[in-house]
């Protein structure tokens, strides 16, 4: 069986000490591939320690880009960095994450709007699908990807998805994937589950975040990606498939979406 992790952390200092053995554990759950983003304080090197991970690993990629919690930090410097990065190197496949947090508001909505924008056009001059955080910003969060989306190919994907079916489909009327992560398995999350079944499998993704968001029966535990593999399980139940093809469907859909084999 085959998985992908389309959204994981594991260039943080919680995987210091064992993210050798974590990557492994991740081959042997058949978690071949994996999307590592790097987010925080641009100038934190967090960036460059993405890279310098997917440089390693042939399968594990890397996604950069500001975080709506760090939207405050954005500066020409932060831009330059990250619009040298990904010209220099082939292994950063998306811009990401970017988008809306009106949850923590960590960084003033105004800056928020205008720093996702600034990226998402950023992203379509590198021609690079986006990588999205929306939380509590459904309808912004819309609103600014049809203004600056429409008509982008490859466009990307909402990740961690925690929205209602109509913000689901309007994301896939944008040409956007679906990832669904651990908090799939929770149990209050029968609304999220309901949204799920709904969708089209071949438009979704599968997604651990980790080290957050570890799903059932691992909750409150640190994740890591090969536990995707549980997420997996719950999407094939609810669209009534089994574990194998989910693996397969998903997978197909992350190499066509970031144009990786
Ligand atoms: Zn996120
Ligand atoms: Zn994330």
């Amino acid at each position: 069986m085959t998985f992908v992790d389309s959204h994981c952390h594991i260039d943080g200092p919680e995987f210091d000490a064992d993210r050798d053995e974590v990557i492994e554990r991740a081959h042997a759950a058949g978690v071949t591939t994996m999307l590592n983003v790097g987010t925080g304080d641009p100038r934190s090197g967090t960036f460059e320690r993405a890279i310098e991970l997917a440089e390693k690993h042939e399968r594990i990629y890397a996604a950069i880009g500001v975080h709506p919690h760090d939207a405050k930090l954005w500066d020409d410097q932060a831009e330059q960095r990250l619009v040298d990065l990904v010209k220099q190197s082939r292994r950063v496949i998306a811009w990401g994450e970017i988008g809306l947090d009106y949850h923590y508001d960590h960084s003033p909505r105004e800056a928020q709007r205008e720093v996702f924008k600034q990226q998402v056009r950023l992203a379509r001059e590198a021609n690079l699908p986006v990588v999205i955080h929306s939380r509590e910003a459904d309808d912004d969060t819309i609103a600014l990807l049809r203004a600056e989306l429409s008509g982008h190919e490859r466009a990307g994907v909402m990740h961690c998805f925690g929205g209602s079916l109509v913000m689901a489909q309007s994301a896939l009327e944008l040409g956007l994937y679906i990832s669904f992560a651990g908090n799939l398995t929770f149990k209050k999350a029968g609304d999220l589950r309901d949204v799920a079944r709904q969708l089209p499998l071949d438009r979704l993704l599968i997604e651990t975040d980790c080290p957050y968001l570890s799903p059932v029966p691992f909750r409150g535990k640190r994740n890591e990606p090969a536990r995707v593999v549980e997420t997996a399980r719950y999407l094939a139940e609810l669209h009534k498939k089994e574990l194998e093809e989910v693996g397969r469907i998903t997978s197909e859909s992350f190499e066509k979406l970031f144009g990786v084999r």
